[in-house]
């Protein structure tokens, strides 16, 4: 049976009880005799600054290093509200993105039937629902230079950031994007500003570049980004997946998660380059926070979590058909009116954390 180590950093807030759920999903895969993983656990955000100064020590780096994915929960809180700027919780988000050059970030709205009501959407526009949005993680206009607030000499002050792309980064984040297509809908819709920024023109001619030379079997359309944060809430069954930069990716992947309901059901996958046996370094994460207000409570929806460890299974260690049992599990257990509080709508009442993980582990069980 193929063995895994997951170096899991539950962060801060809801995080220690969201990944506390993962371990039970993980324990019945192991059950069945599909694969065993190996948990090992590290500090980031305000909880590695409480126990040693900083957003990650050297040591929790070198585990995400050699771990064969990392699976975190999140950080923050207004407990670490007035910490240096260099040492602030996010710093340790930042740090493992960067040194683990995790430049393609996958964001997939999945909306639930079971939840359609949710949407701030009407449900049958989003009922249904199956985007993938794969975001440029490690380049663009956060981290350009100069980057810089300069004293004019009138008194005034001048902000600068720079939005900068090359070709490799184009090249490499379209192939992502494309090869996604081909195991899902077939279609790429790549966003950028070419209208009005130099950096959309080379965008909008490397992507057609790639597609010409390697995935001429993928439909390409390409949409400015206006445009696309337009018809993703007027109708967006029409995307399949969508690729685009850091800044514009930032925005469309927020717009598109509240088609879906709810931040507590939507995991993400952060990928690196593939090494010569095509593996790929890769980090997997909700896209809530640390949720500091509900911390401590026992009602996070661990949902989130639970599907950011299942996008491992189908995209670091290839076990897609439990991938998809996980899906099945989560879904069913939605069906079957299962709520934690975030999603209760009008339901009379709500399940804590730890039932919800019970019961999707249970579903998962009976599937496999
Ligand atoms: P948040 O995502 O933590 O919370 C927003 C709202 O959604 C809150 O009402 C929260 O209770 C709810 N929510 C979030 N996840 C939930 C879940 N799993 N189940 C039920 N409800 C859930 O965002 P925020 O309040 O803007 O930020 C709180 C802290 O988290 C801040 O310190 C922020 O910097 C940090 N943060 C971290 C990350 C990360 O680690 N990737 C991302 C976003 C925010």
């Amino acid at each position: 049976m193929a063995s895994y180590n997951i170096f899991l950093l539950p962060g801060d807030g809801i995080g220690p009880e969201v990944t506390a759920e993962v371990e039970k999903v993980a324990h019945v895969i192991s059950g069945a005799g599909l694969a065993k993983f190996e948990f090992e656990k590290g500090l980031v955000g305000g909880s590695a600054y409480d126990a040693h100064g900083q957003a990650i020590s050297e040591a929790d780096m070198a585990r995400a290093q050699a771990a064969d994915a990392v699976l975190l929960a999140a950080v923050g809180g207004p407990k670490w509200a007035d910490v240096p700027y260099e040492v602030r919780p996010e710093a340790g988000l930042l740090r493992l993105r960067k040194d683990l050059g995790l430049f393609a970030n996958l964001r997939p709205a999945l909306c639930y039937r079971a939840l359609a009501e949710a949407s701030s959407l009407k449900r049958e526009l989003v009922e249904g629902l199956d985007i993938m949005i794969v975001r440029e993680l490690t380049g663009g206009v956060y981290f350009g230079e100069p980057k810089e607030i300069t004293n004019l000499p009138n008194g005034q002050k001048r902000a600068v950031d720079t939005q900068v792309y090359e070709t490799y980064e184009i090249e490499r984040i379209a192939a992502v994007a494309f090869e996604m297509a081909r195991k899902r809908g077939n279609k790429v819709t790549s966003s950028e500003k070419n209208n009005v920024m130099k950096s959309g023109v080379l965008w909008k001619e490397v992507v057609t570049d790639v597609h010409k030379k390697s995935y001429p079997d993928v439909q390409l359309e390409h949409m400015l980004a206006d445009a696309l944060g337009m018809q993703l809430v007027r109708y967006p069954k029409q995307f399949d997946v969508i690729v685009t930069d850091n800044l514009f990716g930032d925005l469309l992947s927020d717009v598109a998660s509240m088609l879906t309901g709810s931040l507590g059901m939507l995991p993400s996958a952060s990928l690196g380059a593939a090494d010569a046996s095509g593996k790929r370094k890769a980090m997997y994460e909700p896209v809530h926070g640390s949720a500091p207000d509900i911390a401590g409570k026992g009602i996070a929806n661990p949902i989130a979590m639970i599907g950011s460890f299942g996008m491992a299974l189908r995209y670091s260690f290839g076990l897609i058909e439990a991938a998809d049992l996980i899906e099945k599990a989560i879904s069913d257990v939605l069906a079957a009116g299962l709520r934690t509080a975030d999603i209760k709508g009008d339901a009379t009442s709500s399940v804590s954390t730890s039932a919800m993980g019970d019961a999707i582990a249970n579903a998962l069980k009976k599937a496999l």
